[in-house]
């Protein structure tokens, strides 16, 4: 059995753990394992996993893996000025994460439109947790774990808190002081705003990381888990990704999904290829019981082991890694086995353009190509359709070597055109146009188009042919080059 496995069979099976072989815990904290230096919270309870003096066992069965079982954190120990212990304020999440509940508790939790896997909720109804804790206290809490328990990022989770948006106003103050006390990058946890400008706003007070997390991409079991969050629509949800993207970065937005609750594979993955092709990194998560739901079954570990497999090829072929993150949930990857199935990132990596900048840096690419190096337009080869088409990039070793844009021809035939493909003279014969070819058939296809056509400059004929792209009709002059027509029937090449 590998650490992959191991990992994720702890977080699916959980841990049946004896009461001496582990020191206690403060309050609300989970227990953490190191297992192959990666660091896992596995569900407490009877499992076929176990720890039986400081080894880890499956059956019963002594495993040789090396295992560590991290001492609670000594901040937690500590109290403030007027006597509040900082482990009421604050509770460290993983191996290096400080976990801290933000703002009065969520308008939905005491409503039946609460959602079922709160973490929130029960620690607020809990005498663990101080309601108000003000901006100086969290930021001692910080300052202490950093110092004492080597704290490297922080989470801030919060609530919907009235008057609507009210918990925007708690994220911005305590990362201010947060930031001023320690500089640790902070992730913010939260229902997508009503006014994508509150994204901003947090931006501008220092979050590095936002956490958006919908939980569920099948309808049926969103409205089982989270009706309030089915209130809000996909939509909200997808405005909030794409502008929190635009904002922080690529890897710098995660959306946790929960995976184990009966959910339909198929749109699950599909919801984690929207996420990864927007920037935003599918959190996928084994379910687990908690004080509200009890679940029938514990995720099955090949289950979950398929998915993974999946989401991680996703994340590569789209750029992203848990390691990108600066804070929070996904950089701490302590609730998921995900990381553990993370792939080498590609060379050469081709996907759509994320936002205005990585557009603008094609653009400049394509005037490099085809106005400087070929003089085949003067002054602009842009034509008034870039604002409406797809445009894929081609990034070799990190740097844009290559462009293509996507643009509806004709939607009764299901028709794209494909066009504008440029590769810098320098980083020509690497493959880069035929993977960006490649990918512009797999982007055609996603958004169910039949057939795709290009003018193709003489000299690439070959090459597109080469893709089972076909001719149509002669030659002919685009701005004294020759060109020919080709096509690519989509169903059946
Ligand atoms: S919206 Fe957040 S805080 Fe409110 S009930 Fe749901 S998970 Fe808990």
């Amino acid at each position: 059995m590998d650490h992959a496995q191991i990992i994720n069979e702890l977080l699916c099976l959980g841990l049946c753990l004896e009461q001496d072989e582990a020191p206690p815990r403060p309050p609300g904290e989970d227990l953490t394992l190191l297992v192959g230096g990666r660091a896992v919270c596995p569900p407490l309870g009877d499992s076929p996993w176990s720890l039986k003096a400081g080894k880890l066992c499956r059956d019963g069965r002594a495993l040789n893996i090396p295992v560590e079982v991290l001492p609670p954190p000594a901040f937690s120990a500590e109290s403030d000025a007027r006597g509040v212990p900082l482990g009421q304020i604050a509770q460290r999440q993983g191996a290096d994460c400080l976990a801290v509940a933000v703002g009065p508790t969520c308008l939905f939790w005491p409503s039946p439109n609460r959602c079922s896997f709160c973490s929130i909720g029960p620690v607020r109804d809990s005498d663990l947790d101080l309601e108000d804790k003000t901006p100086e206290q969290v930021a001692l809490a910080a300052a202490r774990a950093k110092e004492l328990d080597g704290v490297a990022h922080v989470l801030l989770m919060a609530g919907v808190v009235p008057p609507a948006g009210g918990e925007i106003k708690h994220l911005i103050e305590i990362t201010k002081a947060i930031k001023e006390a320690t500089g640790l990058p902070v992730q913010a946890s939260l229902l997508p705003p009503a006014f994508t400008k509150d994204l901003k706003r947090l931006a501008q007070a220092g979050v590095d990381c936002l956490e958006l997390s919908l939980m569920s991409f099948d309808p049926a079991v969103l409205g089982r888990i989270a009706p309030a969050k089915v209130g809000l629509g996909l939509d909200r949800y997808v405005e909030s990704w794409a502008e929190s993207v635009r904002r922080l970065g690529a890897g710098q937005v995660s959306c946790t999904i929960l995976a184990g609750l009966g959910e339909d594979r198929a749109q699950t993955l599909q919801g984690c290829h929207l996420l990864a092709e927007m920037g935003v990194i599918p959190l996928l998560t084994p379910a687990r019981s908690c004080d509200q739901f009890e679940l029938e079954a514990p995720p099955d570990p090949e289950y979950m082991a398929g998915l993974y497999a999946e989401v991680a090829a996703l994340m590569r072929a789209y750029g992203l890694s848990l390691g990108m993150a600066k804070a929070g949930a996904a950089r701490s990857g302590a609730y998921t086995a995900l990381g553990a199935w993370e792939l080498e990132p590609l060379s050469l990596l081709v996907r759509p353009m994320r936002n205005t900048q990585e557009l603008d840096a094609a653009l400049a690419l394509r005037h490099e190509v085809f106005v400087r190096e070929q003089g085949i337009v003067q002054g602009t080869d842009q034509d008034g359709q870039d604002r409406m088409a797809l445009h894929l990039g081609a990034w070799l070793g990190g740097e844009l070597a290559g462009v293509l844009r996507l643009l509806p021809e004709d939607d009764s035939q299901g028709l794209l055109r494909l066009g504008r493909l440029a590769v810098l003279p320098d980083r020509r014969g690497q493959g880069v146009a035929s993977e960006l070819l490649a990918q512009a058939k797999e982007q055609a296809r996603r958004r169910g188009a039949d057939k795709l056509t290009a003018s193709v400059q003489k000299a690439n004929v070959p090459l597109f042919a080469r893709q089972g792209w076909r001719e149509q009709g002669g030659f002919f002059a685009v701005h004294g080059w020759e060109h020919q027509e080709m096509t690519l029937e989509l169903g059946y090449s």
